[in-house]
C-alpha cells in the first residue's frame, strides 16, 4: 500500500507561475478567512536547481503580487542601463538605430530567475504553503475520469524495471484541485491536454531552445545592467529563426545565451554548436575570451503565443505559465505572463475552493480573469508574430510590419503552425550541404569554446544510475528502421547535452546509445524527434541539473 496524501490544492511545478499560484491563493484564502491546504512539489533537489531563463524580466508583476515588500528586499541582480540590439554579419556587426516594437527593455531588471524562485518560494512559505522539493509526479491519477491529484515517482527500481531492496512505492497525492507548473512541454501537462484534447482547434505548439553560459570576467568587461542583444550571424546564415543576449550581471559577471527555434529541416541543425559558433564572433568574444566559466544550462520555449496556447483548465485541474504557453514574442518574454497566469489562476481556484465546486465550469473564469490581465493585451497583439517567421526571416520581417500596423492580424488571418518534429525532413530531402558538414568547418578550438559533455558538468547535472531510464524511444524497432538511416539520428545532433550517442560497429551496423546521466531537462528530445518520436518521462526526484544562477 504506498502513502496516501490528501490537499485541497497541490501545485506540481516550483517555478515563478506555480509559486505566483501558490503565494496569491494563501492571499485570498487569509484575506476571506478561509483555511485550506497547499501543497506545492517541484522535482530539482531545491527550488530553482531546474530554472533557467535569460533573464531580463518586467518588475511590475512582482508589485502586484507581494505588494507589502519592499522591492529592495526582492534579488533581483540590476536595472537596465544600456539596452542594444545589433545584427551580427560574419565578422562584422550593425546596431539597430531603435528597438523594433515590444523589444525595449527600459525600466525591466537583469536576475537570475532560480535565485527569485528561491525568494518566492520562502515568501510562499511564510503565507502557509507547504513546499516540497525532490518529489517528481510521474502519473496523473484520476477518478471517475476525472483528475483527482498525482502520484510520486517509484523509487528503487533497476534500469531493468526490476524492483531493488530498497524500492518505495511513490506517494499518492489527492487533490480536489491540481495545478499544472511544470514549465515547457511539462510531462503530465502533455498527457493532460492530450487526454482531454484540450488543444483542439489551436496550432501546435512551437518551441525554440535556448542555451546558456555564465561566466565570471574581469573588472570593467561589462557593467551590471549593460545589455546586448543580436540577430544575424550565425541563425540567419542557416535559415534559423532566433538570436542572441549578452547580459551584464553585478560582480562582474556576464549571462550569454542564444535561443533559436526548432523547426529546422536539417535533421543534422544543432543549437549548441550555434551557440559555441556564435560565441567565436568578435563582438561575442571580446566579453568572454579572458573570462571563466560558471554555469552552463539549456531549456526550451514554448513560443507560439496566443494561437498556439492549449485551452489551460478542465475538471479539477488547471495549467499555468510555459505549461500553457504564456509567452509573448517578440520580446521572448514569459516570466511576468507567467505569474499573471499563476495570480489569475489562483483567483480562479479560490472561486472554486469558496464554492466547493471544480468543474471545468467554476474554473473557466481563469481564462476571463487571464483575458482581463496584462496577459491578453501582451499576447493577442502578437498572435501571428512567431507562425509568420516559418517561412524565413525576411518573409517573417514583412508579416510582423503588417502585424503592427493591423494590431497583430496582419493581412492574412490566423497564420497556422506545424509541429518541429514534423518540419525536420530526411536526410535526402534537407537542403545540403547538412548542418554538420557546415559547421565542421569553423575553428572551434579557442579556450572559451566547449563541447557538450564538457558544458554539461558546469551544470552540476546528476541522476541516480539505478533507475528505469526515462528517456523513451516510443518505437525501438522503427526508430532503427527509419530515424536512423533517414534522418541520422537527429537526437545525437540537437540535444545539448550529448544524451545520445549513434554507435555504429565493425560491420556497420548503427544503434543508439542513451547516456540519461547527462540530462537537462531541456526536452527537445520530446519535441523535435521525428516519426514515433521519444518520450521525456521524469526521473527519480532530486535528479537533473542543480542551477544556483540562472
Ligand atoms: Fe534535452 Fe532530451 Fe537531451 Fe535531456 S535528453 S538534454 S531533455 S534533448
Amino acid at each position: 500500500m504506498n502513502n496516501i496524501v490528501k490537499t485541497d490544492v497541490l501545485i506540481i511545478g516550483g517555478g515563478p507561475a506555480g509559486l505566483a499560484t501558490a503565494i496569491k491563493l494563501a492571499d485570498l484564502l487569509k484575506e476571506n478567512g478561509l483555511q485550506k491546504e497547499i501543497l506545492l512539489v517541484d522535482k530539482g533537489a531545491n527550488i530553482g536547481s531546474h530554472i533557467l531563463s535569460g533573464a531580463v524580466i518586467k518588475p511590475k508583476v512582482f508589485s502586484e503580487l507581494l505588494p507589502d515588500v519592499n522591492f529592495d528586499e526582492i534579488p533581483f541582480d540590476s536595472k537596465v542601463s544600456q539596452d542594444e540590439m545589433y545584427i551580427l554579419t560574419k565578422k562584422g556587426k550593425f546596431k539597430m538605430p531603435f528597438h523594433p516594437p515590444f523589444m525595449g527593455n527600459k525600466g525591466n531588471v537583469c536576475a537570475s530567475l532560480s535565485e527569485i524562485c528561491r525568494f518566492l518560494s520562502a515568501k510562499a512559505t511564510e503565507k502557509g504553503v507547504q513546499i516540497y522539493s525532490g518529489f517528481a509526479m510521474s502519473e496523473i491519477l484520476y477518478e471517475n475520469g476525472k483528475v483527482a491529484g498525482a502520484k510520486c515517482i517509484d523509487t528503487g527500481i533497476d534500469h531493468h524495471g526490476e524492483k531493488m531492496e530498497n524500492f518505495v512505492e511513490g506517494s499518492s497525492v489527492f487533490a480536489k484541485l491540481t495545478v499544472f507548473a511544470e514549465g515547457t512541454r511539462g510531462s503530465l501537462a502533455k498527457k493532460l491536454i492530450e487526454k482531454f484534447d484540450l488543444q483542439k482547434d489551436k496550432n501546435p505548439q512551437v518551441y525554440s531552445l535556448g542555451v546558456k553560459e555564465v561566466w565570471a570576467v574581469p573588472e570593467n568587461t561589462i557593467k551590471a545592467g549593460e545589455i546586448y542583444h543580436t540577430m544575424g550571424f550565425p541563425a540567419m546564415y542557416d535559415g534559423v529563426f532566433g538570436g542572441g543576449f549578452i547580459y551584464g550581471l553585478s560582480d562582474n559577471k556576464v549571462a550569454i545565451g542564444l535561443v533559436l527555434g526548432l523547426e529546422s529541416a536539417d535533421p543534422t541543425y544543432d543549437v549548441f554548436k550555434a551557440f559555441q559558433i556564435w560565441k567565436t564572433h568578435p563582438f561575442v568574444e571580446k566579453f568572454i575570451k579572458n573570462g571563466k566559466i560558471l554555469e552552463f544550462g539549456a531549456k526550451t520555449l514554448p513560443e507560439g503565443g496566443f494561437c498556439c496556447q492549449p485551452k489551460y483548465y478542465t475538471d479539477n485541474a488547471l495549467i499555468v505559465g510555459d505549461s500553457a504557453g504564456f509567452l509573448a514574442m517578440p520580446a521572448l518574454k514569459g516570466i511576468h505572463l507567467g505569474m499573471y497566469s499563476g495570480m489569475a489562476a489562483a483567483k480562479a481556484a479560490f472561486e472554486a475552493l469558496k464554492k466547493d465546486d471544480f468543474s471545468e465550469n467554476t474554473l473557466s473564469i481563469y481564462k476571463k480573469f487571464a483575458d482581463e490581465s496584462i496577459i491578453y493585451n501582451e499576447m493577442r497583439k502578437c498572435r501571428n508574430f512567431r507562425a509568420g517567421f516559418s517561412k524565413g526571416t525576411i518573409i517573417g520581417m514583412i508579416n510582423f510590419g503588417t502585424q503592427i500596423v493591423t494590431g497583430g492580424a496582419g493581412f492574412f488571418g490566423k497564420l497556422k503552425t506545424h509541429s518541429d518534429s514534423s518540419e525536420t525532413k530526411t536526410i535526402a530531402d534537407a537542403k545540403k550541404p547538412l548542418y554538420k558538414d557546415k559547421s565542421a568547418k569553423f575553428n572551434l578550438d579557442e579556450p572559451y569554446i566547449f563541447n557538450k559533455v564538457d558544458d554539461v558538468f558546469y551544470s552540476a547535472t546528476m541522476h541516480d544510475e539505478e533507475q528505469v531510464p526515462h528517456l523513451q524511444i516510443n518505437n525501438p524497432k522503427s526508430y532503427n528502421e527509419i530515424n536512423i538511416p533517414k534522418y541520422d539520428a537527429p537526437c545525437q545532433y540537437y540535444c545539448p547535452a550529448e544524451v545520445y550517442e549513434l554507435h555504429t560497429d565493425k560491420s556497420g551496423h548503427s544503434e543508439l546509445r542513451i547516456h540519461a546521466e547527462n540530462c537537462l531537462h531541456c526536452k527537445t528530445c520530446d519535441i523535435k524527434e521525428p516519426a514515433d518520436g521519444i518520450t521525456w518521462n521524469v526521473p527519480n526526484g532530486g535528479n537533473g541539473p542543480d542551477y544556483k544562477n540562472m
